[in-house]
């Protein structure tokens, strides 16, 4: 948490209290956070909590790279590297909900040049791969 602070420090902008506990309640669970558990949990806690507060504390958190949007399920998750901006492809565990990044140049570069190839002008682009996380998949085996 102290390296989020750092971070917001060094680029100028507030880690606010809100938006610290907001970090916190993600970057708490290896599963995907939505924003309705989030809010359900703020509401027990002592801050002005208003929903657009906490959108607006989300926005701010994905800005910063902090987290990341897991699209399919309307939800984010914790970053544990938000220092350089990169491409956040998911693993998606359907058994446990765990998320994990997978972070591959080989990936990034196939995806730049197949994309290149068609003419078509990318922005930026983002896997989300459904399956078994490692523990899950032992697990499965061992039945
Ligand atoms: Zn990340
Ligand atoms: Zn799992």
């Amino acid at each position: 948490m102290s390296h989020a602070e750092a971070l917001c420090t060094a680029r100028g902008v507030r880690l606010t209290p809100l938006r610290r506990r907001v970090l916190e309640l993600v970057q708490s669970r290896t599963e995907a956070v939505k924003a309705y558990d989030l809010l359900a949990q703020l509401s027990t806690e002592d801050h002005a909590a208003k929903p657009p507060t906490v959108y607006r504390a989300l926005d701010f958190l994905l800005e910063q790279g902090l987290i990341h949007r897991v699209d399919s399920l309307n939800a984010f998750v914790g970053c544990n590297h938000p220092d350089t901006p990169h491409a956040a492809h998911l693993l998606l565990c359907a058994r446990c909900g765990r998320v994990e990044e997978l972070h591959s140049d080989a990936v990034d570069a196939a995806i730049a040049k197949a994309v290149a190839a068609t003419g078509f002008v990318a922005r930026h682009a983002r896997l989300e791969v459904q399956g078994l996380c490692a523990a899950c998949a032992a697990a499965t085996q061992d039945n």
